[in-house]
């Protein structure tokens, strides 16, 4: 079977010698490898300001938690996505408010955020979902008329573009996970990518309790409560590695994203979804719209081919009980849409033999 996602691990030669260093230094909590880690992925994203963190809610909570977030505030969110996304707002005690989604492309809708805004509303938060970004130019100019920050969560866009640069450069904050089944793995861990230095030094004593590491310990003053969230050597370790095998990957998921955007445009059934102006996907998972998505799903996974969504739509969580009817384009998206596989792990073959079974019909 081609699975949907799959964890890259880069080979045992490059791997076990760093990770087995590291292991045995002495230092295996935040120093040396997390700092360089950072400085690559900074260099990467082209952010001075990138902080890692232990994962991509980690990386979510702190942002809430610098714009302030909390009881009695709301934020605005899509209801597809993972949980993580919503959860961490709620955590905070703020309300999440559903806005809806473009029914083109299941991305949140620039003209639901804005029809969702009230006097309570603290933050909007965008979910460039599958690796396809959103709206970003309709919702800067919605956060710059209403001055309200937008969180991106990119867990799922590392490497997917806005304006030629990488998502990570935009917003004040963008949030990416390295969570096992992420473009890129580190087992678990994330990254904040703030836009100022007062924020990024707030971020980085958050992240450890509230101290600063600079300061010895015995010193240090705690003025504002923070969390556990940093990332430890060991995880950077293996962070380090995979940058060394990152730009091939990503690579692989676009050419095979390229190739199914080529390809399936006019295979009978299918609705392919289109790119925002200024964004390029770094295409995480194919995402597309196909009649009789039951034996669609059905026709490929008989064939070997994973097929499916992956992520229930959030506003189904009782914890989140949201009206119904107030988001007519997903409940019709939601219905229709379809993932494939689009990964590094695919074949010549693999693409070819998704494109003839498509090709054939279900
Ligand atoms: C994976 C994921 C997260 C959370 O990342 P973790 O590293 O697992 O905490 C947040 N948002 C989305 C959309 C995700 O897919």
């Amino acid at each position: 079977m081609i699975p949907l996602i799959k964890p890259f691990i880069p080979p045992k030669e490059k791997l076990l010698p760093r990770l087995e260093q590291v292991l045995y230094s002495g230092y295996i909590a935040e120093g040396e490898a997390t700092y360089e880690f950072e400085n690559r992925l900074s260099q990467l994203i082209g952010n001075l300001y990138c902080l890692t963190v232990n994962s991509g809610t980690a990386a979510l909570h702190i942002a809430l938690t610098l714009i302030g977030v909390g009881p009695g505030d709301e934020v605005i969110s899509t209801a597809l996505t993972a949980e993580p996304t919503n959860t961490t707002i709620a955590l905070t005690g703020a309300k999440v408010v559903f806005a809806d989604v473009d029914i083109g492309t299941g991305l949140i809708s620039p003209d639901s955020i804005e029809a969702n805004i009230s006097v309570r509303t603290k933050a909007i938060m965008v979910v460039h979902y599958a690796g396809m970004v959103c709206d970003m130019n309709r919702i800067n100019a919605i956060s710059e008329k209403h001055n309200l920050p937008v969180i991106e969560d990119a867990a799922h866009a590392f490497m997917s573009k806005y304006r030629g640069q990488f998502v990570g450069n935009n917003s004040p904050y963008t949030c990416f996970s390295f969570q096992a089944i992420k473009h890129i793995t580190t087992v678990d861990g994330g990254l904040l990518c703030l836009k100022n230095e007062e924020e990024y030094l707030r971020a980085k004593k958050l992240r450890w309790f509230g101290l600063d590491k600079k300061v010895p310990r015995l010193l240090a003053d705690i003025t504002e409560a923070g969390f556990k969230y940093h990332m430890n050597n060991v995880n950077a370790a293996i962070g380090l590695v995979q940058l060394e095998c990152i730009e091939e990957n990503v690579h692989r998921y676009i050419e095979n994203g390229k190739f199914f955007d080529e390809n399936l445009k006019n295979v009978t059934g299918v609705t392919l979804l289109p790119y925002y102006e200024d964004t390029e996907p770094s295409y995480w998972l194919y995402t597309m719209k196909v009649d009789r998505r039951n034996n669609f799903i059905k026709m490929m996974t008989e064939n070997g081919v994973s097929a499916s969504p992956l992520h229930l739509r959030n506003d189904r969580h009782s914890v989140f009980k949201a009206p119904l009817g107030t988001t007519p384009n997903l409940d019709v998206f939601y219905d229709s849409f379809v993932h494939i596989p689009c990964g590094w792990w695919l074949t010549e073959a693999d693409k070819v033999k998704i494109f003839e079974l498509m090709k054939h019909g279900w």
